[in-house]
């Protein structure tokens, strides 16, 4: 009879220990790797090799960025914005396409909300460096193709930069540096122009965004940058100059904001939210389908 077995799984055994004996158990756990997963990280090594091997092999690393985001956005927002999207995207593929995803980079490049609390930054030469040396162990796995998935606006610069150096150093793995926001035809009609234009922080598209993915996250506060109390309101921007676009002035977000905001949250809501990621997910899923379907760069050649 057992008596006050004490069980403990170790690594799929169970050892239980009886009343005068000691009996080995050995619990033989059918460890099932997902092999549909699009999770590159949950694949394992002979799995990851088969994957690398396997024609137009793609790798979709999503970026984002551990930075203030107001007072009514999480930290994560565009980490967690990158990592939605993409999984919702890579949803809408066929199964057998051979394309998976890295972890999150939860941290990025953002100097620009430094002093702004909770906000984390990596030094360009590091973000440099990570990209560099995890795109080269990809190439010499095999992987074709690699795509930079920001949703940080403050890094695609940096992105496309070694993006290119990548490609120049590993050319037989095509790099495709792209940013979340970018290329959405139809938000110009459902944002106004300013925030389409200069890509605006934590306001009306990102909030709306955020009330339709993860409300709870989503704060009560609904700031904007033109608050009266802001004692640089009345500073503007040299007149052909902008935020972002062709004259970009690399701002700070003290420059221009005291809630941590550029735009105006105000109008944020639920509906508007659900029609963006609508948006994205058909766009990106467009894309994705398309370079899958295409033989860049020179496949096989
Ligand atoms: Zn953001």
């Amino acid at each position: 009879m057992l008596s006050d077995p004490a069980i403990g799984p170790w690594g799929g055994c169970q050892l239980v220990i009886l009343a005068g004996n000691v009996k080995l158990f050995l619990r033989i756990e059918v460890i099932s790797i997902n092999s549909d997963s699009r999770h590159f990280d949950y694949l394992s090594s002979p799995e990851a090799s088969e994957a690398a091997a396997k024609d137009g092999s793609t790798l979709v690393w999503p970026f984002g960025a551990c930075e203030q985001h107001g007072p009514h956005l999480p930290l994560v927002t565009d980490a967690l914005f990158a990592e939605e999207i993409l999984t919702e995207v890579l949803d809408q593929m066929p199964k057998e396409t051979p394309i998976w995803m890295l972890p999150v980079q939860k941290i990025g490049f953002s100097p620009e909300h430094l002093g702004f609390p909770g906000t984390l930054s990596i030094s360009a030469d590091l973000m440099l460096q990570l990209v560099s040396e995890i795109g080269r162990q990809l190439a010499d796995l095999g992987i074709k193709r690699l795509v930079l998935f920001n949703a940080h606006g403050g890094q695609i610069g940096l992105l496309q930069a070694v993006a290119r150096q990548l490609r120049a150093e590993c050319p037989s793995m095509a790099v495709l540096p792209c940013f979340l926001w970018s290329g959405i035809e139809s938000l110009k009609d459902l944002i106004p122009h300013r925030e389409v234009e200069e890509g605006l922080h934590a306001a009306l598209a990102e909030t709306s965004l955020m009330l339709s993915i993860k409300p709870e996250l989503v704060g009560i506060q609904r700031p904007f940058d033109g608050d009266e109390n802001f004692p640089k309101n009345n500073i503007s921007i040299p007149e052909g100059w902008s935020l972002e676009g062709a004259a970009p002035c690399a701002w700070l977000t003290k420059d221009l904001s005291i809630t941590g905001v550029i735009g105006d949250s105000r109008g944020a809501n639920p509906d508007l939210g659900d029609r963006l990621k609508n948006a994205l997910v058909e766009h990106w899923t467009s894309l994705f389908i398309n370079l899958m379907n295409s033989n860049w760069p020179s496949l096989g050649a």
